[in-house]
């Protein structure tokens, strides 16, 4: 027996997960995962960090409208954490160029030392500081916007890769069984291939690798309070988390749609940055893991009915952003696809579109 949908939403990652709770009041939706648990891949793999200047002028308008729904709609979701960027060397003008870009203002080393004890000021040279970058509790939005699928009535199927599509009569069928006059493309690292499956020209969405080490510190110093501490030559970042410290080589490695794992050398340079920059030193690595984080060629999202069937909605190319534009993500879907007064602008969801790829 055929199954009907009114939209089908494949992947059930941050992006699947919250636009088909946004659309949920509107359709039947199923939602599509091949794994055997939602958020198996990059939406369980982040730093869980929102920081509003972080992505390019019109993702950052995303971050904002993102940041403002989960304020009033979500008040548990964000909490207060800080950044503190740190460099090695006495180049002044550099500095201030990358301060700029994430929206810090400049601070003395010694107000740094104040603002976390571990830093070694014998390595760093400059500082910088904003005091508005939270930590997004992304487990907790997840089974949020988890129940209010469940509640308006969403069927989530896990262990349900998708590998057939079909049109037929203006439907979609899905691996011969089910059928959906909508489609969503919200297959994360996997955009690319559901577009091939359904016979479209892909977006060139390239996944890349990035890496993350749970380390325990030889300090006494209290580690929860500490900000978002990152290298400013882009080559760590590491904050406190469940009592331990989470650190990232900031890697930037280009590969296929996988499940990904961390290598080895890259957390060990990752940590060896760090620990550079810090008093205290690593006495435990306690677990490592990787994720993917998979942009389009400008960086930008790629949210859209595709240009030569606007059954397929992509909802793709969220990089190292996800979580911080998934609201104003899902927003322009349903603005899109219910045809509803715009609450985010067409100016800006039009730069989305992915009729901006010929
Ligand atoms: C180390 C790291 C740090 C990050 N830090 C941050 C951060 O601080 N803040 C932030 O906002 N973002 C951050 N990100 C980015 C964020 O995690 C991603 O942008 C986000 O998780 C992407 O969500 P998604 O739903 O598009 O993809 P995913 O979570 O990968 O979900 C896609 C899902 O589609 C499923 N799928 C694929 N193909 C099929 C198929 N054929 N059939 C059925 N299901 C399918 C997959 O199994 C997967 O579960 C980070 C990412 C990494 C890796």
């Amino acid at each position: 027996m055929i199954e009907k949908f009114d939209i089908a939403v494949i992947g059930g990652g941050i992006a699947g997960i919250s636009v088909a709770a946004r659309l949920s009041k509107h359709a039947k939706i199923g939602l599509f995962e091949q794994e055997g648990f939602i958020a198996h891949h990059s939406s369980s793999r982040s730093a869980a960090v929102f920081i509003s200047d972080y992505g390019n002028s019109d993702v950052c308008e995303l971050n904002l409208i993102t940041f403002h729904e989960l304020q009033s709609k979500y008040p548990n979701i964000l909490k207060q954490r800080g950044l503190m960027s740190l460099e090695k060397s006495s180049d002044v003008e550099e500095f201030d160029k990358h301060a700029k870009s994430l929206g810090l203002s400049l601070i003395s080393v010694n107000e740094a030392k104040e603002k976390a004890p571990i830093i070694d000021l014998n390595s760093i040279k400059q500082a910088a500081w904003r005091d508005d970058v939270f930590d997004i509790d992304t487990d907790l939005l997840i089974q949020t916007l988890r129940k209010e699928c469940l509640s308006n009535g969403v069927q989530i199927f896990t262990n349900s890769a998708i590998n057939e599509l079909e049109r037929n009569k203006d439907k979609w069928i899905l691996n011969s069984k089910i059928q959906s006059e909508i489609l969503i493309n919200a297959s994360g690292a996997w955009a690319d291939s559901i577009a091939r499956l359904a016979n479209l020209k892909p977006k060139n969405i390239q996944p890349f690798k990035r890496s993350m080490a749970r380390v325990e510190l030889d300090t006494s110093n209290n580690l929860s309070s500490l900000p978002l501490l990152v290298g400013s030559d882009d080559s760590w970042y590491a904050k406190p988390d469940a009592g331990s410290m989470i650190v990232s080589p900031a890697d930037v490695n280009p590969c296929e749609p996988h499940d990904a794992w961390a290598n080895e050398e890259d957390i060990a340079l990752g940590i060896y940055n760090f620990e550079k920059m810090v008093e205290a030193k690593v006495k435990k690595l306690t677990s490592n893991w990787a994720g993917l984080r998979s942009f389009a060629p400008d960086q930008s999202l790629v949210i859209g009915p595709d240009q030569s069937e606007p059954n397929f909605f992509w909802l793709a190319g969220q990089g190292g952003y996800g979580f911080q534009t998934c609201l104003a993500a899902s927003q322009i879907a349903e603005d899109i696809l219910f045809n509803q007064t715009p609450q985010v602008s067409t100016s800006l969801s039009k730069k989305f579109s992915p009729c901006r790829f010929a």
